[in-house]
């Protein structure tokens, strides 16, 4: 009965652990449920179990241990009961049925298997905590994939029961009689952690004779927190059955990843260790794949705020053709240039600082207008704006948006001229065309922007260096679409810079 050399049940603090207690504590006092200590053989996940139990019954509470071990390996304390259950399913049984009735003290199994787990889920529909352990090289809520062996996938059922998967895995920790701090710069640290944005200094292992030369010494676990609850419940459930991630607060879920970023800041793990371990388990490069997913998105999203309305950003990031808008589209866009007029002979004679305070005064008015329209914003170029209607997301009155946009602009323009009294002011020359481009991104990871590419955004910029000040200028295609909603007069056929045909022109009359 018992074992040569049983081994003391040690505390969170005795583990290290001391930065989770208070997370162990919140999980602790919510609704209770199957708490589960996952990972392969040999990474200590019994220990880290107990641990918790251990942590649990500081409140005074008795728990009831089962296993099949004859010689459990561990000392009890005095209020733990002990039974050895035989390993069939009947007596799995019959050993819960009677506790369940005895009194609603936790129990504790430890080792969750298939002859078991029907009745450990018979308990924890009692609404008991049931403290176990789960052999399995899943981590986090993927360790739920276990059991789609052994009682189907109903996730919703199996996450019912559930109310923390801490999940364990062994690293090697850096040998401190030979580690060399190390300067790692952006980008490098980038690789490391996503959110990184700094040079960081980091140890590196080298070797030496107490750790023949491998830079290394004992190993370490490393660990996943999840709490499942009714808040976190439904997002995993959409990340098991639709595959859709959403990231959980820090406050419910601490990944393996947090965790070993910790250990390699503060020197307990090295460079080279955290980035083998981070592509070598396969479930851990995943994650890893994942989190720079997630920050790429971020970025996206980032980029495309700068450009357009948030709501066509949104529009963007959960519509299913995000990779053609990413990769290159053919479209129908309305295409408008905006250039200030005679402003290259004040910037002859302006400072740069006048110039830039100048045109900055029109354009924060100007970018809030075009958001109203909910156009995008293609490029600043010099003093001179480029907009798109009708791209990235389609806009099917795209040509009336432009046109008005336009119009609204050129008043707005006018509005502030009003108020320059004795101030240099600026007038605006308007040009614009509706036709197909090559629509998408440009340009590389570091500096990506969102363009159209296509003869019918020169043609809108000709059209504008013809407009003469407070003139919008739109070609026969834009003409088309808007004839029936706004007033416009022909100004006949203009011949254009770098255009053999001529091209019919319209004015767009306005107030
Ligand atoms: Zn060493």
């Amino acid at each position: 009965m018992h074992p040569p050399n049983p081994l003391p049940i040690l505390t969170l603090q005795q583990l290290d652990l001391e930065t989770t207690i208070e997370f162990v504590h919140r999980i602790l006092q919510s609704p209770p449920g199957v708490f589960a200590t996952t990972g392969q053989s040999g990474t200590g996940k019994l220990t880290a179990l107990l641990a918790v139990v251990q942590e649990f019954t500081k409140s005074g509470s008795s728990v009831k241990l089962f296993t099949e071990d004859l010689n459990f390996p561990f000392v009890l304390p005095e209020n733990w009961s002990i039974q050895v259950v035989v390993p069939t399913e009947a007596a799995w049984t019959e050993a819960i049925e009677n506790s369940i009735q005895d009194s609603s003290i936790p129990f504790v199994i430890d080792m969750l298997n298939l002859i078991n787990y029907k009745a450990v889920f018979l308990g924890a529909q009692q609404k008991r905590w049931i403290f176990t352990c789960i052999d399995t090289p899943y981590i986090g809520i993927d360790v739920v994939y276990n059991f789609r062996d052994w009682i189907g996938i109903n996730y919703s059922e199996i996450l019912q029961q559930f109310s923390c998967i801490w999940s364990q895995t062994l690293l090697p920790l850096l040998c401190t009689n030979c580690a060399q701090p190390v300067q790692v710069g952006v980008e490098a640290m980038k690789l490391l952690d996503p959110n990184s944005h700094r040079t960081e200094e980091l140890w590196k292992e080298v070797g030496c004779e107490l750790c023949e030369q491998r830079g290394t010494k004992t190993r370490g676990a490393v660990y996943e927190i999840l709490q499942i609850d009714d808040e976190t419940r439904p997002i995993l459930q959409d990340y098991l059955e639709n595959n859709i991630i959403t990231p959980l607060p820090n406050t419910k879920h601490q990944t393996i990843q947090d965790c070993a970023r910790a250990l390699l800041r503060e020197g307990t793990v090295g460079i080279e260790t955290y980035k083998r371990v981070i592509t070598q388990n396969p479930i851990l490069r995943v994650q890893h794949l994942l989190e720079h997913e997630k920050y790429r998105s971020a970025q996206m999203q980032d980029m495309f705020s700068r450009f357009v309305t948030r709501q066509v950003v949104d529009r963007i990031m959960h519509s299913s053709d995000f990779a053609e808008i990413v990769a290159g589209e053919r479209r129908k866009v309305t295409c408008v240039f905006c250039d200030v007029r005679n402003f290259t002979s004040y910037a002859e004679t302006a400072s740069p600082d006048d110039i830039f305070a100048l045109l900055n005064s029109y354009f924060q008015d100007i970018i809030e207008i075009v958001f109203q329209y909910e156009g995008t914003i293609d490029k600043f170029i010099g003093d001179s704006i480029m907009l798109v209607f009708g791209a990235p997301t389609e806009q099917i009155d795209q040509e009336i948006r432009a046109v008005n946009c336009a119009i609204a602009i050129q008043r707005k323009v006018a509005e502030i001229n009003e108020m320059r009294t004795n101030l240099d002011v600026v007038n605006l020359g308007i040009g614009i065309n509706t036709g197909e481009v090559i629509a998408g991104c440009l340009g590389s990871e570091r500096r990506m922007d969102y363009t159209v590419l296509g003869d019918v955004v020169n043609v809108a910029a000709r059209l504008e260096s013809r407009a003469i000040a407070k003139q919008i200028l739109i070609s026969k295609e834009t003409f088309t679409a808007v004839q029936d909603k706004i007033s416009c007069r022909s100004v006949g056929e203009l011949s254009l810079k770098g255009k053999a045909d001529k091209l019919s022109a319209f004015e767009v009359v306005y107030e």
